[in-house]
């Protein structure tokens, strides 16, 4: 570390950095977040170093964004990305103040509303029941430029199936629409949801109803707990006698039935076969891992044994037959 001037010794010093932790109040809420303080070698008193703190503002910005499930900078910057869209449009889209986008670009903390509805727009379903309702906002060369982005996503995601998108806004219907902490604060994604069912089938074994409602919830505990924030697939889950369960799995496995899957009955239940390939494209590296850490963890598992290391949850153990789980229980989740 360069020398810095030191206001009580009056001349520069060498400084010592000591990484500390520290809570400040952010919105209103206390964040506890560690930092990276600079003292003076010689009166041992604390100095100002710019780079220092604005790293130390990032962290605590960081912190409270994680802690509270609030949208960061880059996500914004990702969504403009994906939809070709300015920020005076999309607040334009959205009912919002002109410059309102762009003070949250400009690193402004949104409301949880406002932040919870930019989360949403991650979905592109969501994007465009927003866009085919208030389209009339934008101007024509913004509308055209938004139009093009949605007809190349909708291309690479449904890979020319209009099947999928067909299932897609019939099943997105069907779930939560806005992200909360029973979905993970993510909102419905189908093509996750069948890339995380097809990753479990990828060994050509088939695998029971009962023991992928388990994977499923695994998988979105897990990549809650891992992300402090959000879940995977968007699904929502209940406290079944058997487990923790997809809501309206039945519905959710049979409209996948003869496209992504096959569903056999035999007198132990329905098991799952895969129809389709998996593909990783739709994840991250880290959701990746998510996977393998689930795979890996139930390995050669039945149904039943899984069921019942699913009852040991805290998760479980704190939900009654019928009820929603949250993924507040996400922290206790025996995975890691
Ligand atoms: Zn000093």
């Amino acid at each position: 570390m360069n020398k810095v001037y030191c206001y009580l010794c009056d001349q520069s010093s060498e400084v010592t950095v000591k990484k500390e932790e520290e809570i400040h109040t952010i919105k209103g809420t206390p964040v506890k977040c560690e930092v990276e303080n600079a003292y003076c070698g010689q009166c041992g008193s604390k100095v100002y170093i710019p780079a220092l703190n604005d790293a130390n503002l990032d962290r605590m910005d960081h912190t409270y964004r994680r802690q509270n499930g609030i949208i960061t900078v880059q996500e914004i910057e990702e969504i403009l990305r994906q939809y070709n869209i300015g920020a005076k449009p999309l607040a334009a889209m959205l009912g919002w103040g002109e410059v309102t986008i762009l003070r949250y670009l400009k690193g402004q903390i949104p409301d949880r509303a406002h932040s919870n509805t930019l989360l949403s727009l991650k979905a592109p379903y969501v994007f465009s029941r927003y866009f085919k309702q208030k389209q009339e906002r934008l101007t024509p060369v913004a509308r055209t430029k938004v139009l093009r982005a949605m007809e190349g996503l909708n291309t690479k995601l449904i890979g020319g199936k209009d099947e999928l998108y067909e299932r897609s806004q019939r099943l997105s219907q069907a779930y939560h629409m806005q992200p909360d902490i029973y979905n993970g604060f993510v909102p419905f994604n189908l093509e996750k949801m069948v890339q995380v069912i097809l990753f479990f089938l990828k060994s050509g074994d088939p695998v029971y109803e009962t023991g992928m409602n388990k994977l499923l919830w695994y998988v979105d505990m897990l990549c809650y707990k891992r992300s402090q924030r959000q879940a995977l697939t968007g699904l929502c889950y209940k406290h079944n006698i058997y487990g923790p369960v997809p809501l309206w799995y039945s519905y959710l496995y049979g409209s996948l039935d003869d496209v992504y899957i096959t569903l056999v009955e035999d007198k132990y239940g329905t098991q799952i076969g895969a129809l389709a390939d998996f593909s990783t494209d739709v994840f991250s590296d880290d959701e990746l891992d998510v996977l393998e850490t689930v795979a890996n963890n139930f390995k050669g598992w039945s149904a039943k044994k899984i069921s019942q290391y699913s009852h040991q949850e805290t998760a479980y153990r704190q939900t009654t037959n019928g009820q929603f789980i949250s993924f507040e229980y996400a922290r206790d989740l025996s995975l890691s």
